[in-house]
């Protein structure tokens, strides 16, 4: 019966993946990947052997249509992106929506996803957080650290290694050099690092480094 599965895939360490997710990958009709290479490498680990098609930022309008109306036929179809759980800062949220309009059935199952581990491992407040991901590069940046300036819960963002240190002397600007934050580099990797400070503190650490890898920014809310 036609059925779409949002299937969250691990983020960095390969054995967190939750059992559910390898049956579904083992037995739908086709896995939809953001690049089938990468996924690939995890798909042969596991000795999943599903015909699977490419879906990113670059097709995922051109080919609903299609993909709409392979499930109408009555197929099955699971999503996965390269890392974490897919529609959060990753393509899918167009074919979710498009399902649900169609009344084609939509799972998502629970799994990994960057953030989590990063908010918890920051000890800020978990009980109200603001999940941002990337925020925009020029266009309405200034504007939307203005908003979040004010935001008395726990903050999100991802941030790519390059523009860590830029971001978090940024974030000086508009949030006070006293705010505390928490950057996550690499979690569940061989060279997870999980450090805390005031921005300037993060700064004079990262500052001198090629930092490399992924990167979670978790900033404490507004207190004032
Ligand atoms: N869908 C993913 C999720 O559920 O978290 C996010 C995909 S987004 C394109 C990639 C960003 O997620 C990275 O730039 C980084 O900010 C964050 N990320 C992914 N894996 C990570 C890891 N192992 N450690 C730290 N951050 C990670």
């Amino acid at each position: 019966m036609a059925q779409l599965y949002i299937v969250p895939t691990p983020i960095g360490n390969l054995e967190d993946i939750t059992l559910r997710a390898l049956r579904v990958l083992r037995e739908v009709d086709l896995i939809l990947a953001e690049d089938t290479r990468k996924s690939g490498i995890l798909l042969k680990h596991y000795e999943i052997s599903q015909k699977m098609i490419p879906h990113h930022a670059f097709n995922e309008h051109k080919t609903l249509k299609s993909l709409i109306e392979k499930l109408k036929s009555g197929i099955t179809i699971a999503l996965i992106s390269d890392a974490g759980t897919p529609c959060i800062s990753d393509p899918g949220f167009l074919l979710v929506r498009e399902c649900l309009n169609e009344h084609i059935p939509v799972e998502c199952l629970p799994g990994p996803t960057a953030f989590v581990p990063a908010l918890v491992n920051s000890g800020f407040s978990s009980d109200r957080f603001l999940f941002e991901g990337f925020l925009p590069h020029k266009k309405g940046r200034q504007t939307r650290l203005i908003e979040l300036s004010k935001e008395k819960c726990t903050l999100i963002f991802y941030e790519s290694p390059h523009r860590l240190v830029k971001t978090l002397e940024q974030f000086i600007l508009y949030f006070g050099s006293e705010r505390m934050a928490s950057v996550s580099r690499e979690l569940t990797k061989v060279y997870e690092e999980n450090v805390k400070g005031t921005f300037g503190e993060l700064i004079d650490l990262f500052k001198d480094k090629q930092v490399k890898g992924e990167i979670v920014i978790v900033v404490d809310g507004n207190r004032e």
